[in-house]
């Protein structure tokens, strides 16, 4: 998802601005046409182990929103010891009350929380080949989980098929799922299996209750999923179309069918226009559609461009987009607080409509480019989000950066307006807080950060940073290949962090660990200073030399000042991660020199002697703003007559205010 600096009041008062006081009344829709096109891209092998199949008939009131449902789980046992329990989440029993870990958690971060018209699923009964199981399906301490006890193990490579009747009531939209009036975002929705992980003979299940930080994890699948809805709503969900069939009672029944993907959602609205474009991809095109409500439109517009940039940059750097269409859903203004910027396979919501983002304001474009992308971290390359939300979010907002430079100029990717201009790296590290100064490392469960604050800007912003400075110390091609060989070669796996350092050490031909280690493991950052630069008037050597007879002393009139000078900086590094370092040192007579400190994981300091025709007068770490994970604050020292060297600008004030420059600036 995509983490908004605005409070949820401020969005609400945005959207009135935009959207409020429109009478409308809903009308039948057309009966849409099936998609058709198979739900991967032109058809072909399966490109998963697709261990958990669902396919389920839902049916929406959308008076009282909520959902009755029958599922059938068919699920695989992949691994190399027997099953007796199969874990579920129930990810809607987070909003049942405040007792639950996700209210307690969410309350940490400060957020709106409903506080009437929760959110519950409860599951009515389970049958295994006919045989009723409901007695044995037990309720986890904390809701959002529960577990069935099954009667004989499912033995390795044996199969499962499980059937399920549930009822599912949306919350009032919040925390990514819900209704707001007729809008209906319903995600997290359904029971859904744990995963099975770890080594072979030593697998464990993973099936975490849900925690206001923490995303989801799940096994690839074959999703078969029919729909009744009021014949008056615009639907969309994950994968394609394959039927829509008119049922009684003024309601119609769509079915969709999605292949190798790990979730699915839809979306249910009475208002929702839909505009379309196709993306050019290696092997063929993606239909791009974006749905928003007619007050909407002109963002709707932007939205699709960016989503139709975004598909084409990620699918040409990672792997291509498999799936046929990409369907973003712009939700209402009064919606999107609880239902923007959320990613799911094959469909996300955006956000970033206000008054205030005109043309050349990119935050909608960001957001769309940030959701589209977790189609590839996360959607395709499917880490568990809930211990490493890193792997998806940050190494997603680094790739984020990139693809909004590629397509809105690297100098105005974020900004481009009135004059004012910004890149989104620079602004990301100009807004955020120093990444040395978190007090959780980025390499913590998203459960266990201190706070949401920190777990936002270790997860997002140093997650970038570090890949950013790591980028710029192999070089960009060389990194934008293994990161490729990373996408390559874990799509539709699950990889943890481990197999992207292992990748990306392979294929870079070099032992990184000196880097991962303290950047991932460590709180703490890069801390550079400038300990001394001064420079003394050169002479040959005074003093004594020699003894006896040829004792002999040198004076400044036998060693005179040669007019040159001997200038000596010291430049040090107080954090915990260590990384090679430039300086530029710059003369009185405006000339410059290059220096590099090689700190690779050593030493705190290092001292350059030089000799030159005229003063130091100023010294300038890190003069291309190579180490995005730098502290943020000016690097620029002017040498005084004494020798002491200061912060260009002195108060820190002016130190921030340099560095805005440096984003901003044109
Ligand atoms: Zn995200």
């Amino acid at each position: 998802m995509v983490r908004s600096a605005l409070p949820a009041t401020l969005v609400a008062a945005l959207a009135c601005l935009v959207a409020c006081g429109r009478d409308r009344s809903a009308h039948v829709q057309p009966l849409p046409k099936p998609d058709g096109s198979p739900a991967l891209r032109g058809g072909g092998p399966a490109r998963s182990p697709r261990i958990a199949n669902y396919k389920i008939d839902a049916r929406l009131d959308a008076a009282t929103h909520q959902i009755t449902a029958s599922q059938t789980l068919t699920w695989t046992n992949a691994g190399t010891t027997p099953v007796d329990t199969l874990p579920f989440h129930l990810y809607l029993n987070a909003f049942k009350n405040e007792s639950t870990l996700f209210m307690r958690s969410w309350h940490s971060i400060e957020r709106e929380a409903p506080t009437e018209n929760w959110g519950w699923i409860k599951v009515d009964q389970v049958s295994l080949a006919g045989a009723d199981l409901t007695a044995k399906w037990t309720a986890g301490a904390d809701e959002s989980v529960a577990e069935l006890a099954l009667p004989a193990p499912i033995e390795p490579g044996g199969t499962v098929k499980l059937d399920l009747k549930f009822t599912a009531q949306l919350p009032e939209v919040f925390a990514r799922t819900g209704y707001k009036g007729e809008f209906h975002l319903v995600g997290q929705w359904f029971p859904k299996i744990g995963v099975r992980v770890g080594p072979a003979g030593a697998e464990t299940w993973e099936c975490r209750p849900f925690h206001a930080f923490s995303e989801f994890f799940a096994d690839f699948g074959v999703y078969d999923v029919s729909l009744t809805v009021p014949s008056t709503y615009v639907v969309a969900a994950t994968g394609v179309l394959v039927s829509a069939t008119e049922s009684p009672g003024g309601t119609r029944t769509l079915t969709y069918r999605a292949e190798d993907v790990h979730d699915f959602v839809w979306m249910a609205d009475p208002y929702m226009e839909v505009i379309s474009g196709q993306a050019k991809v290696e092997d063929g095109t993606v239909e791009v559609r974006v749905l928003a409500r007619p007050e909407q439109a002109d963002f709707a517009r932007r939205h699709l461009d960016a989503a139709v940039g975004a598909i084409q940059q990620f699918s040409a750097w990672f792997v291509p987009y498999p799936w046929p269409i990409m369907t973003i859903v712009d939700p209402p203004m009064d919606a999107v607080g609880g239902a923007g910027g959320m990613e799911y396979p094959t469909l996300v919501t955006t956000s970033g409509d206000s008054v205030f983002a005109r043309p050349g304001l990119r935050l909608p474009e960001y957001v769309t480019v940030h959701e589209v992308g977790h189609n590839w971290f996360q959607g395709i390359l499917a880490s568990n989000e809930p211990v490493e939300a890193w792997l998806d979010e940050g190494v997603n907002e680094w790739a984020d950066g990139k693809v909004m430079n590629e397509l809105y100029g690297a100098r105005t990717s974020a900004i481009d307006w009135m004059g004012w201009q910004a890149e989104v790296a620079a602004l990301r590290r100009a807004f955020v807080t120093d990444p040395g100064a978190l007090p959780s490392p980025i390499a913590s469960a998203a459960f266990s950060f201190v706070d949401g604050r920190t777990y936002g800007e270790a997860t997002y912003a140093k997650t970038a940073a570090a890949l950013a400075t790591l980028e710029e110390y192999v070089g960009p091609s060389k990194f934008a290949e293994a990161m490729k060989a990373y996408a390559q070669a874990w799509a539709f796996k699950h990889p943890t962090g481990k197999d992207l350092f292992e990748t990306l050490q392979t294929k870079l031909g070099q032992d990184l660990t000196w880097f991962f280690g303290p950047v991932w493991q460590s709180v703490g950052g890069i801390e550079l200073g400038i300990r001394t630069a001064e420079c003394k008037d050169a002479h040959a050597p005074r003093g004594v030399f020699g003894d006896g007879p040829n004792k002999k002393l040198v004076t400044a009139v036998e060693a005179p000042d040669t007019g040159s000078y001997v200038c000596e900086v010291v430049v040090t590094n107080t954090g915990t991660v260590h990384v090679p370092v430039d300086l530029e040192l710059r003369y009185a007579d405006d000339s410059t020199e290059r220096v590099r400190w090689d700190d690779k994981g050593h030493g705190s300091w290092e001292r350059f002697v030089i000799e030159r025709s005229t003063p130091l007068v100023e010294v300038w770490i890190d003069p291309d703003n190579k180490l995005a994970l730098a502290s943020p604050i000016s690097h620029r020292h002017r040498i005084d007559g004494n020798g002491a060297a200061s912060l260009r600008a002195a108060a820190w004030v002016a130190s921030v205010a340099h560095t805005l420059m440096q984003a901003v600036g044109p």
